[in-house]
């Protein structure tokens, strides 16, 4: 039986006021909270074994790469991969996904097409709009709906020969969409291109399984599921890791250096020059174990239960409108009131200890699409609960009233 009460005592900061009030966080879209098991995972390493790895014949050096591989075996089992060496370690989904699109520079020539996602974090859209500077390539886009889906028919209609790469989020983290990825991916298969999933929205939600997506690319970042900022993951198939060139020169990742000629490690190393975030990878290892622990099917089932009542609660509110109505979406409710500012509606309700966030959220199109400056976007996480939904509803229907 799933207990929220008992999970909450996992999370320090869940027991913290914000102006007076009891903290009521909605922002997890953004960065999620960190359990104790973290915390300690964290402090543990400062305090027992720091060094720095893959390098040192002393004991701390070994123990601490040790802790650091076995942090990498951890990902490879959550998102089985089929090889361990398919995981590289990066600071994130931002830096993934620039690895990848830099890498497609040598691969792409001009008039060659790639395919993004209108439902995309700009993450997802500004690295490729640069390798399409660089190479001539041409971006095209899947359009959206007003229910906030992908047009599934003017993606068939955008694939060729032609295209090289489609790529885009598993989950929306505007609007909370869940897109059809696998359908996405064969479609693209069909024509012989590659695909990127952004999974920075999904992996809090979702345990992906790359080998049965058949992804070429799945990214994600450490700090949306639990875990530390500053560290993510790329897992890439082994034949097109092999084929992308290294991303950054450096120490790590040279099997051979001379001043006429140098000779790249064996992959994951070839993607990991310089020392990495040592800490970060291994406390990343045990917020994946973490929330494996509670059960990814659990934390589904019951976010769903937090969106429908947040969804019917916040309905109530007259003059308040949803975006993002598709049936399969994660717990994100991103909404508007009829003549009210998001900023307005969010600055009010910190006031009264609730942290949801206002503006674009890094999606500019999407609010481009729906003609508004941006929404109040308010995300669940497993730790939340009906009693801080209701707290939330309170607060935006005293804003409202405030501000009308
Ligand atoms: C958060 C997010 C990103 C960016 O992640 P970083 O950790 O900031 O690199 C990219 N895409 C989506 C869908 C996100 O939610």
């Amino acid at each position: 039986m799933f207990d929220v009460y008992k999970i909450r005592k996992d999370f320090p900061i869940l027991s913290r006021e914000v102006n007076g009030k009891p903290l009521v966080y909605f922002d997890n879209a953004a960065t999620s909270q960190t359990p104790q098991a973290v915390i300690d995972t964290i402090v543990d390493y400062y305090s027992n074994y720091n060094a720095n790895i893959h390098r040192g014949v002393h004991y701390l050096s070994q123990e601490a790469t040790d802790v650091y591989e076995e942090a990498r075996k951890k990902i490879r089992k959550h998102f089985n991969a089929a090889r361990l060496h398919e995981i590289i370690f990066t600071s994130g989904t931002t830096h993934s996904i620039n690895l990848v699109a830099t890498g497609f520079s040598s691969i792409l020539k001009k008039g060659d097409e790639i395919i993004v996602s209108a439902l995309e974090h700009h993450s997802n859209i500004v690295p490729w709009q640069m390798l399409c500077e660089r190479t001539g390539a041409i971006l095209k886009v899947i359009p959206m709906n007003e229910e906030g889906a992908l047009e599934m028919d003017a993606y068939d209609a955008l694939l060729s020969e032609k295209t090289k790469l489609v790529f885009t989020n598993h989950v929306s983290n505007a609007l909370g969409t869940v897109n059809p990825i696998k359908q996405i991916i064969d479609k693209a298969h069909a024509v012989g291109a590659a695909v990127l999933i952004d999974g920075a929205q999904s992996c809090p939600h979702i345990k992906p399984d790359v080998q049965e997506l058949d992804v070429d690319f799945y990214v994600a970042s450490a700090h949306k599921m639990c875990g530390p900022t500053g560290v993510g993951m790329l897992y890439g198939k082994e034949e097109w890791l092999n084929k992308l060139p290294p991303y950054q020169g450096g120490g790590e990742m040279i099997a051979e250096v001379t001043f006429e000629k140098t000779t790249y490690a064996d992959l994951p190393h070839k993607f990991e020059a310089g020392t990495p975030n040592i800490c970060g990878g291994i406390a990343f290892g045990a917020a994946i174990d973490y929330m494996n622990a509670i059960g990814f099917d659990t934390i589904a089932a019951y976010e769903d239960e937090l969106l429908k009542y947040g969804t019917e609660k916040l309905l109530e509110i007259e003059g308040l409108k949803i975006y993002g109505t598709t049936e399969n979406k994660t717990s994100v409710i991103s909404f508007n009131i009829e003549g009210i500012h998001p900023y307005d509606i969010g600055t009010i309700v910190d006031k009264l200890g609730i942290a949801v966030r206002t503006g674009h959220h890094c999606a500019q199109p999407i609010m481009d699409y729906y003609k508004i400056p941006g929404t109040v976007r308010a995300s669940f996480s497993f730790y939340n609960t009906k009693e801080e939904i209701d707290a939330l509803v309170e607060a935006v229907r005293k804003a409202k009233m405030m501000l009308s």
